[in-house]
């Protein structure tokens, strides 16, 4: 049994991990309650979300979209609507919140999941981008502030789960060999390469196993998720490149691997549904429902293994290159992949082209060491500019 009401903060509250998180918290009443609630520019969505919960702030990106919110809510509810920024920053360390689900999507999630990690929260990371940009801030502000870190992507809530509980800041010392990290392989699994690059944005949307945002949607069809998932293992558990392996795993249920010295591999499984590393996060040490059915490994039937293939997915080499060099190249490549996902989702380049683009930006913008977040975010804004001009080459040479 919980002890006391935990109050919480969800930063990306409208998309899908804000909502299946506001899911797992509406079973615990006694258990949760919600502070704070932050999202772009859905009016109607929070509208909806602040009735429901009645949280004391609600954060919105834009003037315009805080202004029609507070117009949109009855005073008596008694929430206060902020916008921007510093008031993202303000909702994620408040003295008040417990715990701090980190859901935007992107670089733009960076700030207030810092600021988390920063006030010594207990940080929900979803927001993977924020890890892989500036990891080496983000691990450190955790350990200065003693922030308790809990992954809630699935791939890193499942290593966290079977990595030893005592020793899982020195994972070498306590026998592991090696991280296993799953892959569902996307939507274009089975496609060649010719067909990848006709793919569409509704293809690429269609994932098989899993309802995600657009973004990682996309980043799931061509690797990038998993090329990401790697840096974040990295990052999160202090492991080298060459102790995580990716294991492409079409079911999504063996959700990631650890392997020991001795030969044992532990495995966490589950169904595919993103409450189940989530009510993980918000409980743990202890157990809560979280509304996922159990697990019927007999109606599953098989489970298939098998190696990813980086000629036809060539995003999952790219994030390796980038770990393996180190410095800001993490961030550049993060900031590269999303112009050209955003271009793609947008139509304005193919599919085969996301990777074309990070390529260049990673040749033209030099890697430097990421001593602070200016320089972080200098970086970011740098690949951004050089991935616009690579986006706009191809599109004057068609
Ligand atoms: P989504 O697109 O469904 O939702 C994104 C949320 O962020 C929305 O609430 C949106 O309003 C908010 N947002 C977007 N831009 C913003 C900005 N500039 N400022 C403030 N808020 C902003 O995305 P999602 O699928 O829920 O993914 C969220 C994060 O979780 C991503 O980093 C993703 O990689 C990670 N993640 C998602 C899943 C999943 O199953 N969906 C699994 C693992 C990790
Ligand atoms: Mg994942």
């Amino acid at each position: 049994m919980m002890s006391e009401r935990r109050w919480v903060t969800v930063l990306g509250a409208t998309g899908s991990i804000g909502q299946s998180t506001l899911d797992v918290i509406s079973r615990h009443p006694d258990s949760y309650r919600v502070f704070a609630l932050a999202a772009n520019q859905s009016v109607e969505a929070m509208q909806a979300l602040c009735i429901k919960h009645q949280p004391r702030y609600a954060v919105m990106t834009c003037a315009d979209a805080a202004q029609a919110l507070r117009s949109a809510l009855p005073e008596a509810l008694g929430t206060e609507v902020l916008q921007g920024d510093s008031a993202l920053a303000m909702i994620a360390s408040h003295a008040d919140v417990d715990v701090v689900m980190a859901a935007i999507v992107g670089a733009a999630g960076l700030p207030s999941a810092l600021a988390a990690a920063e006030a010594g929260k207990r940080v929900l990371l979803a927001n993977k981008e924020a890890l892989v940009m500036a990891g080496h801030l983000f691990m450190a502000a955790v350990e200065r502030s003693g922030a308790v870190l809990l992954p809630i992507d699935s791939e890193h809530n499942a290593i966290f789960q079977c990595l030893p509980a005592n020793d899982r800041a020195q994972p070498e010392m306590a026998g592991v060999s090696k991280v296993l990290l799953t892959a569902s392989g996307g939507p274009f699994r089975c496609w060649s390469s010719e067909d990848i690059a006709l793919a569409t944005p509704e293809q690429a949307c269609a994932h098989p196993n899993w309802s995600m945002g657009r973004k990682i949607s996309v980043d799931s069809a061509s690797l990038m998720n998993k090329g990401l998932e790697f840096i974040e293992a990295c990052w999160l558990f202090d492991l080298r490149p060459e102790q995580v392996e990716v294991v492409v795993h079409p079911q999504s249920i063996v959700h990631s691997m650890v392997q020991y010295r001795d030969g044992s591999v532990l495995a966490q499984l589950g169904n595919p549904d993103m409450r189940t590393p989530i009510a993980h996060g918000l409980a743990w040490p202890q157990r809560i429902d979280a509304g996922v059915g159990p697990l019927d490994l007999v109606a599953a039937g098989k489970l298939d293994f098998e190696a990813p293939d980086e000629a036809r997915f060539p995003c999952l080499r790219l994030a390796r290159e980038a770990v393996e060099q180190g410095g800001t190249s993490m961030a550049l490549v993060n900031a590269a992949n999303e112009i050209a996902v955003a271009s793609f989702l947008d139509s304005a380049i193919g599919f085969a082209q996301i990777p074309a683009i990070i390529e260049q930006v990673v040749e033209r913008v030099s890697s430097v060491e990421p001593d602070d977040l200016a320089v972080v975010k200098k970086a970011d804004s740098d690949a951004r500019e050089a991935a616009l001009e690579a986006v706009a080459r191809l599109r004057t040479s068609h």
